[in-house]
């Protein structure tokens, strides 16, 4: 079902998950790698509309401690809510089940065998996504809700990765934003999962957005904010030939 929603530009922020600039799942990093330049069109052309960007990348606060936009989510005021920050598990009592392989991590190659041992390999966002000093840098719930709170901000468009675990699951993804009452949207073009099912990991993707569009929130594609074409990942687009 398809719907019409005007957004003002600055009631609305982007919230970008876990762009990392690596991942022990060589095909999941490659995945970020060939999605980062269009998102970064993309939030260019939203920073010029006067669209708030919050770059969210989790467990790398550090990098970021000098920057200008990782000090403006510090400096915003506390915002209270009875909502508690945390992670967000499935929730059984929202949303009907995912299929055991769409849960299923450790690696999301098209290979019988995981690419390689799990681990924490990520330092940064990935650069490719340029960072304003207009933007926001923060991976904390409730320094998200404080940014959103100061610039009255009522709209939010999370984008980035894994569609199945930090999109939906982060503090600051999309169950705490519904939790909070927010308006939120997916952008379905620049997302990824993280399952493990090789040979299918597209219809997987889809299946799980096909998920958080029925329980969670609508999704929209990027040429919504940019007015230009959305993203496909090339094996999609081959898959789809
Ligand atoms: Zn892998």
């Amino acid at each position: 079902m398809n719907s019409k929603a005007e957004w003002k530009p600055s009631e609305t922020a982007i919230v970008v998950v876990d762009m990392w600039n690596d991942h022990h799942c060589k095909s999941a990093a490659q995945r970020v790698v060939e999605m980062a330049p269009h998102m970064n069109k993309v939030l260019e052309a939203a920073r010029r509309r006067g669209i708030l960007i919050v770059h969210a990348p989790s467990n790398c606060m550090d990098y970021y401690k000098e920057a200008t936009a990782r000090k403006r989510a510090q400096a915003a005021p506390l915002a209270k809510t009875d909502i508690k920050f945390q992670w967000n598990y499935f929730n059984p009592d929202r949303e009907g089940p995912l299929s055991e392989k769409l849960e299923c991590a450790g690696c999301s190659c098209d290979l019988p065998e995981p690419c390689g041992p799990d681990k924490r390999v990520w330092t940064s966002q990935i650069v490719t996504l340029k960072i304003d000093d207009k933007d926001a840098i923060s991976d904390n719930g409730q320094e998200v809700y404080n940014l959103l709170s100061e610039e009255d901000i009522k709209n939010v468009i999370v984008m980035g990765v894994h569609t199945n675990r930090c999109v939906l699951g982060r503090p600051f993804g999309i169950r705490q934003m519904v939790y909070l009452g927010k308006n939120v949207v997916l952008c379905r073009d620049l997302t990824d999962s993280y399952h493990r099912d090789p040979g299918a990991h597209f219809s997987g993707l889809n299946a799980i957005i096909g998920h958080v569009e029925r329980y969670w929130c609508p999704t929209i594609t990027s040429d919504s904010i940019t007015g230009e074409g959305s993203f496909a990942f090339a094996a999609e687009q081959a898959e789809s030939k």
